[in-house]
């Protein structure tokens, strides 16, 4: 091994970062990761909620506004099978 390399401020990272792999609960396959992010507000409306009151308040908010830049809630999201997993 070439120490000299291995002590330049140049030299690649040694310990790469750790990817994390987060299986779809639904097909197995590898989840991305990223946030969910929209202009508007990030509502969940379910079908056992009373409609009218669904209505009033348009669902219950899932998403916080970032200072101005729209809503964004962290998520991860299977591109083979479209399952979304919003986190915490
Ligand atoms: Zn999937």
């Amino acid at each position: 091994m070439n120490h000299e390399n291995q002590n330049s401020p140049y030299a690649p990272p040694t310990v790469l970062p750790e990817q994390s792999f987060v299986p779809c609960p639904q097909c197995g396959q590898q989840m991305d990761d990223g946030d969910l992010s929209s202009s508007a507000a990030i509502r969940w409306r379910s079908y056992s909620d009373n409609p009218v009151q669904t209505f009033l308040t348009g669902g219950r908010k899932i998403a916080n506004s970032k200072s101005g830049f729209g809503f964004r809630v962290p998520a991860h999201f299977c591109g083979h099978c479209r399952l979304m997993l919003i986190k915490r």
